[in-house]
């Protein structure tokens, strides 16, 4: 474990800075001048999408997204489905929902108060429905250039490298030997004093913000994130390369393989059936709210099933349908999906009804996590268009 010596020097700092301009990628939401401060509304929107998905994968999701949604009072008006079809494949769909909270928030505060830009405190950003500490710092800093730290993943492994920091900020460890040279302020005293102990985030954090602690703190924050994106990588860091290998004491160790260490990711299986109900009159029963998994919005109906349980209608499907009017049933295949930590595998069931979608008696919901709260029939012809997640769309292709 390090003897908390601060290695990120001016000098160490500036030659960061220097690799970063020498290096920058052109990215849609950067701007030619790196120096030049952001739309914070841009900044906001592309760190969002970034957490969790790759940056080449975020680029064409981020200019769709700006040209239908350029400003916080566009995104403000939209509904909840248009939203959720530009966020279509990036998962996580609570942050699709939440950024539209936040916008109608934000929106609301202008009228109120008269133009103004996103909240400038991190206290104001990290009380806005999904923004937390790493976005509320990316706007601050990249936005209003104020000396604000963040921490994503790439800041993570590069200080658990350079400091050979050997447990993640999300180790459950609560109290920690805090590195010597850490020392707090107390409120009351006014005094500096060294501090026992700190959570891992704590000193997590402590880094990111000596890092931040600098009228360059934009820079520092996205070349470390560029850095941690294109040379400090997961497998192969390419150290030679890096400009912090002087200091870098995983690398000076030979140890670069054994930081971070590896995250307890506990994924969870899940087995179930997706359920393509269709009426006489060729149209497709959706669901909006109480599934198993894409809460509050439109969903085909699914429910937890053994493996390979297809066999005719299941009697979970009596929860959305009159068994009376089924006229057949067909298995149409498997698919797999990952949401959040659960690995998917759904059998797909194809049920054909004799009534008219108008005519069909849909169960009331019993009241258990898996029922619906909300019928709706679409069109047949409409539905690749109208469903507007993976889960629900790779579960119509395999009927249609
Ligand atoms: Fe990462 Fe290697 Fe640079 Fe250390 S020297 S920060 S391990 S790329």
């Amino acid at each position: 474990m390090t003897n908390g010596k601060q290695l990120m020097t001016p000098d160490s700092l500036k030659r960061l800075r220097e690799w970063f301009k020498a290096n920058v990628a052109e990215l849609p939401w950067r701007l030619a001048d790196l120096d030049a401060p952001r739309d914070p509304y841009a900044v906001w929107i592309s760190e969002t999408m970034l957490q969790q998905t790759q940056v080449s994968t975020v680029k064409d999701y981020f200019n769709r997204w700006m040209k239908r949604f350029p400003d916080v009072e566009t995104l403000a008006k939209a509904d909840e489905a248009d939203v959720f079809k530009y966020w279509q494949g990036l998962g996580y769909y609570s942050r699709a929902r939440n950024i539209l909270k936040t916008a109608r928030i934000v929106a609301a505060l202008r009228q109120a108060q008269g133009p103004c830009k996103m909240p400038e405190t991190r206290k104001e950003l990290e009380a806005l429905p999904g923004i937390g500490a790493y976005t509320a710092g990316a706007i601050l800093s990249l936005a209003y250039h104020q000396r604000e730290a963040i921490l994503d993943g790439n800041l993570v492994r590069i200080f658990s490298r350079l400091y050979e920091l050997d447990f993640l900020p999300t180790d459950k460890v609560k109290e920690r030997r805090c590195p010597s040279q850490n020392k707090v302020r107390d409120d009351r005293s006014g005094m500096t004093k060294k501090k026992a102990t700190q959570s891992s985030a704590e000193i997590y954090w402590e880094y990111a913000r000596e890092v931040a602690d600098s009228p360059k703190a934009y820079m520092h924050n996205e070349a470390l994130m560029e850095l941690g994106r294109t040379v400090c990588k997961s497998r192969s860091p390419l150290c030679e390369m890096c400009p912090l290998n002087k200091e870098c004491r995983a690398f000076l160790d030979g140890r670069t393989i054994e930081f971070p260490p590896a995250k307890k990711r506990t994924e969870k299986g899940w087995h179930g059936t997706a359920l393509v109900i269709e009426s006489a009159d060729e149209k497709i029963l959706a669901v909006n709210g109480g599934q198993k998994f894409l809460d509050k919005q439109l969903a085909l109906p699914h429910f937890e099933s053994a493996r390979h349980a297809t066999a005719g209608l299941p009697a979970k499907a009596e929860d959305y349908i009159n068994a009376d009017e089924v006229e057949s049933v067909h298995h149409c295949g498997t698919f797999r999906h990952s949401i959040t930590v659960h690995k998917i595998e759904c059998d797909v069931l194809h049920v054909r009804l004799s009534t008219q979608a108008k005519d069909t008696h849909l169960p009331k919901p019993k009241g258990n996590s898996e029922k619906p709260t909300a019928f709706e029939w679409i069109e047949k012809a409409k539905a690749l268009e109208t469903f507007a997640n993976s889960f629900s769309l790779k579960a119509l292709k395999k009927v249609f």
